[in-house]
């Protein structure tokens, strides 16, 4: 069964687009349930259980890409990113 994900939308219209959760792949749609990216073509494959928890998901784009993790989710308040910036 398809998830639903929705359009980021006009609001962050000039934001950049996040990496799907799952395929990393680039994308403006969100899987709201979790508040992770989740693009449309892994949405119509992905199981709930497939979608991590939004502090994995985190947790690993900030693995992949320290720079745009610190850019971008500095607002999540992860004090071990404040400690080292
Ligand atoms: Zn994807």
């Amino acid at each position: 069964m398809a998830l639903p994900v929705r359009h980021d939308g006009e609001t962050f219209n000039n934001a950049p687009r996040e990496h799907c959760c799952l395929c990393r792949g680039l994308t403006r749609y969100w899987y709201v349930r979790a508040d992770v990216a989740l693009c449309e073509v892994c949405a119509e494959t992905a199981q709930v259980s497939d979608i991590p928890r939004k502090e994995d998901w985190l947790e690993k784009e900030r693995a992949l890409d320290p720079s745009l993790v610190s850019r971008r989710f500095a607002k999540v308040g992860d004090h071990q990113f404040r400690e080292s910036f």
